[in-house]
């Protein structure tokens, strides 16, 4: 590879970063938008009225029903927050499509020749492959991604070949 060309993958590796992590960020901001409008809505139904994002003080911990549902509504911020990131962990990482095609590698009894049980996610556009470690002992081990040249530039520019190949016979 040239240093041309590699300085264009640098470029286009920063750009592909500033895109993942701002998708997350865009997601993260939606999730903190969802909370906000749920207990804004929550609040519509009790008195006094409280100002856009805060907890209504004069009913909370006062008003079981209240109680209660500000719990519900803060599970249910937790959860938009936690989709947020775990949809994020199973998205590539040059093209932001949802991996797809799991299949389980490795094996316990094989661990040797086969290396530790993980699933495999795939780009379906070939950018890459994430390995999620089935098993997470030591605390969270960050899934590994490893990206993949562009195999269908490699398949068609094979298949081109192969076809003048066959063109050349009489
Ligand atoms: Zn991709």
């Amino acid at each position: 590879m040239t240093k041309r060309t590699t300085g264009m993958g640098m470029l286009q590796e920063i750009k592909s970063h500033v895109k993942y992590w701002g998708f997350l960020l865009l997601k993260l901001t939606g999730a903190a938008l969802g909370a906000a409008v749920s207990l804004w809505f929550l609040n519509l139904f009790w008195e006094p009225r409280t100002r856009w994002f805060h907890m209504n003080q004069y009913q909370f911990s006062y008003d079981l029903w209240y109680t209660t549902l500000a719990g519900v509504w803060f599970l249910f911020s937790y959860g938009l927050f936690y989709l947020a990131f775990w949809d994020q962990k199973y998205r590539c990482r040059t093209c932001l499509r949802r991996l797809r095609m799991p299949v389980e590698t490795g094996s316990w009894g094989y661990m040797l020749q086969l290396g530790r049980p993980q699933i495999e996610y795939i780009c379906p556009y070939g950018h890459g492959k994430l390995n999620v470690e089935e098993l997470q002992i030591s605390g969270t081990v960050l899934p590994e991604w490893t990206e993949h040249g562009d195999i269908w530039a490699e398949l068609f520019a094979t298949s081109e070949a192969g076809d003048a190949k066959d063109s050349d016979k009489p």
